[in-house]
């Protein structure tokens, strides 16, 4: 039986790589902002159609730091149902994370409850734009103007994502993308920070700099997290190449819900209204009593199937040991249940047909 993985990284040919590089043995210049660093700059601005962006060396110190530069203090609301990286750039920075609740319909934060977890030490809200599902960023943009709050986004999964044509990375005070591996578009590791604020990012490119501002000026505790040339230049290429793996990845899941929209007791996320959508994940909730068996289940058996499927996000981070003593993960009901019942099927640009078939076909016969 033919292994299939959760994800497979876009990779441009080996030709077109090694051309993009080239020009690095003649100027011997490989990081530092160098002149692919800048080429890349200007292309993804374009491309993600934002005022502003900065590159880091991956999604996770871009956050960091984005933080950092802010020079938040005390309380940060956040949601628990994410990557291990949103919580942890919260933590990192000497700041608290207050755990909100998602929404049952599309696993963002659920923006109704906000306002009832904001004390006087909040300073800041960092929702996630999670599988690229769009947060409802016109309420919270209300929320953080009432209560004079930051609001960073966590669009690590939200690469190329438009609410009525306008570029996701537009909203809040600031957004960060990740070009990781795994991620719709990469750039091998890296990430980025889109902002409106000009001084912003000044700032956050300082700070990726050991906080070095000119060749005898540091004023900043900064650290490493520049964007080196062979990131760069693996992302001019991924880039030629995005706007055809998006399509591709919209076929595979279009066929995914056909195929599974009468097994009874598995559901997926509809598609959001006046959202372009990236496709970057195709999560599906597995209703037990209805399926006849539960969500760890299914994943052990499509393994033995060879498929191997990723329950993300499980468990959910309130529920990490390194939290787990000072958060009550029930506290957020929907989170935990949503985790208890989430897996993302495989997906990626080059998934066949059949193979998405083949994976529909088991998860139909296995219901009891
Ligand atoms: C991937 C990811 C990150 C971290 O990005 P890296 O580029 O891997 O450092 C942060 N948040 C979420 C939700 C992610 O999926």
């Amino acid at each position: 039986m033919e292994k299939i993985l959760v994800t497979k990284s876009s990779m441009p040919s080996l030709d077109e790589y090694v051309e993009q590089i080239r020009p690095l043995w003649d100027s011997h210049w490989l990081t530092n902002h160098g002149s692919l660093y800048m080429e890349l700059v200007d292309k993804l601005k374009t491309y993600l159609n934002v005022p502003n962006i900065e590159l880091l060396v991956n999604g996770h110190m871009a956050l960091e730091m984005t933080l950092q530069a802010m020079h938040l203090s005390g309380e940060v609301i956040t949601t628990p149902f994410s990557f291990a990286s949103t919580t942890h750039a919260i933590s990192r920075n000497g700041l608290t994370p207050v755990f909100c609740d998602i929404k049952e319909f599309d696993g963002t934060i659920d923006e109704d409850l906000i306002e009832s977890l904001i004390t006087e030490r909040t300073t800041a809200i960092l929702p996630v734009h999670v599988y690229g599902n769009l947060c409802n960023v016109k309420k919270i943009e209300e929320i953080a103007k009432k209560h004079g709050l930051k609001v960073i986004y966590d669009a690590a999964h939200a690469f190329g994502v438009e609410y009525q044509n306008v570029g996701v990375g537009n909203f809040g005070d600031a957004s960060m993308f990740s070009f990781h591996a795994t991620k719709v578009y990469n750039t091998i590791e890296g990430g980025a920070v889109c902002f409106g604020n000009s001084a912003l990012g000044d700032e956050i490119l300082s700070l990726s700099n050991f906080g070095i501002r000119t060749e005898e000026i540091v004023d900043g505790i900064g650290g490493n997290a520049k964007m080196n040339e062979f990131q760069a230049a693996m992302g001019l290429c991924n880039l030629r190449h995005v706007d055809d793996e998006i399509a591709k990845r919209k076929h595979v899941v279009k066929l995914y819900k056909e195929m599974l929209k009468d097994v009874e007791g598995i559901t997926y996320f509809e598609e959001q209204k006046d959202v372009k959508s990236n496709y970057a994940y195709f999560p599906i909730l597995v209703h037990k009593e209805l399926y006849g068996m539960d969500r760890d289940a299914l994943v052990e058996a499509l393994k033995e199937h060879n498929i191997y499927s990723r329950k993300y996000f499980y468990p959910i981070i309130s529920d990490y040991d390194c939290y787990k003593d000072i958060y009550d993960s029930s506290d957020t009901p929907v989170a935990k249940r949503i985790s208890d019942m989430v897996i993302t099927l495989p997906l990626f640009a080059d998934l066949e047909d059949m193979q998405v078939e083949r994976i529909c076909t088991i998860i139909r016969n296995l219901k009891k």
